[in-house]
Order: structure tokens, then C-alpha cells, then sequence
């Protein structure tokens, strides 16, 4: 039995397909927008669809742009030499915020991961491996999660880029800014150990 008008309903259900979303929080939603003023309502509709229609990837480091080459690979201050390897556009904007890195990145869009089906053909590897092949990349910064796919992920590109004159690095493991050692799982110990250097 359905509680709502089917256009209502209709809504609920889109939101409800949102991540992170329940069934309470669709309605939640779906109620709000339903409150939404007229051109209120269209900007929200209108934001979805343009998104979808002008955001592209970066033919460089296939990270989200709108259109052409995005600003950091088309930025002359940025050093090309470098790429930061992620996993997600949104691990770019977290590196950007710690403005400390001034290279290039690229963005494989998901991991590898056999459980969700996800292969190394389904992200962004191939462009990768072809930009290092062109060559004046020094350094390739691998920059996945460190968890089991992420590490897997890191490892195998590490492996594909062997053949090449380029130095390959993995984010420095470790105790959280602010943590207490005490509280620290024995894996993150260990690496952090593992990972110590000269002061
Ligand atoms: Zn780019």
C-alpha cells in the first residue's frame, strides 16, 4: 500500500536510491523539496541535470572538470613531473586543501576490488601507464587508501610501472595528528614504526 501520491512516492524512492540514504530520510527529503518555492525547486532539478551534462573528465588525470583540461594540469605552476595517484576526485580536493603539493595528479576512479567486480580495466590505470610511458614523470606518488584494496590497488601499478625510469612512492603510514599512541591499532603501530624518519 503506498502512503503518498505516486508522484511523491515517486520522489521518495529516488532519494531513497541516494547513498547513505533510508527509507526515513528519503521522506525526510523528498518533503523538503516538496516545500521547495517553485524556482527554488527547479534550481535543485535544474543543478542535477547540468552537472550531468558539463562535467567531464580530464583528458590528462581524468579528474572531474568542466570540460577540456582541468585547471590544475592546464596551471604552468604546477610541476608536471609529479603525479599523485588517487583513487577519487574528492581525495584530489583533500590533498589541495593541505596545500603542500605542487605536482600533477590522477584520479583512477574506484580501486581494485574482485568482490565488487571491479578490475583494473574499469579505472583510469591504462592513462596512466601511458602518461609515465611519454615520459618526464620523476616521480609517482601512490596516494589509494591504505586499506586492502587501496594497497592492492597501489602495489599493482607499482608493479606496471617497473619498466620505467620513475621513482615510485607510497604515502607515509602513521599516527594521526593529534592521536596517542596508546590508542593505535598494532597495523598503524607497526607501519608507523616502519615509516620513521630523521628529525
Ligand atoms: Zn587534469
Amino acid at each position: 500500500m503506498e502512503y503518498f501520491p505516486a508522484p511523491l512516492e515517486k520522489l521518495v524512492e529516488q532519494f531513497a536510491r541516494l547513498p547513505g540514504i533510508g527509507g526515513k530520510s528519503a521522506q525526510r527529503l523528498a518533503f523538503y523539496v516538496l516545500g521547495l518555492p517553485e524556482e527554488e525547486a527547479k534550481e535543485f532539478a535544474d543543478a542535477i541535470l547540468d552537472a550531468k551534462h558539463s562535467v567531464t573528465c580530464c583528458p590528462v588525470c581524468q579528474n572531474f572538470t568542466a570540460g577540456g583540461l582541468c585547471p590544475i594540469c592546464a596551471s604552468p605552476k604546477r610541476d608536471s613531473s609529479t603525479i599523485c595517484v588517487v583513487a577519487d576526485p574528492r581525495d584530489v580536493a583533500a590533498i589541495e586543501r593541505s596545500r603542500e603539493y605542487d605536482g600533477q595528479y590522477h584520479v583512477l576512479h574506484g580501486v581494485i576490488s574482485p568482490l565488487n567486480h571491479v578490475g583494473p580495466d574499469d579505472l583510469a590505470i591504462k592513462s596512466l601507464v601511458e602518461r609515465v610511458a611519454k615520459g618526464g614523470v620523476q616521480e609517482v606518488i601512490m596516494a589509494t587508501n591504505p586499506d586492502t584494496e587501496g594497497e592492492a590497488t597501489a602495489m599493482y601499478i607499482a608493479r606496471l610501472l617497473k619498466p620505467f625510469d620513475v621513482r615510485v612512492t607510497r604515502l607515509a603510514y602513521g599516527i594521526p595528528v593529534g592521536g596517542h599512541l596508546e590508542f593505535a591499532d598494532d597495523a598503524t603501530l607497526m607501519r608507523a614504526l616502519e615509516g620513521r624518519r630523521d628529525i
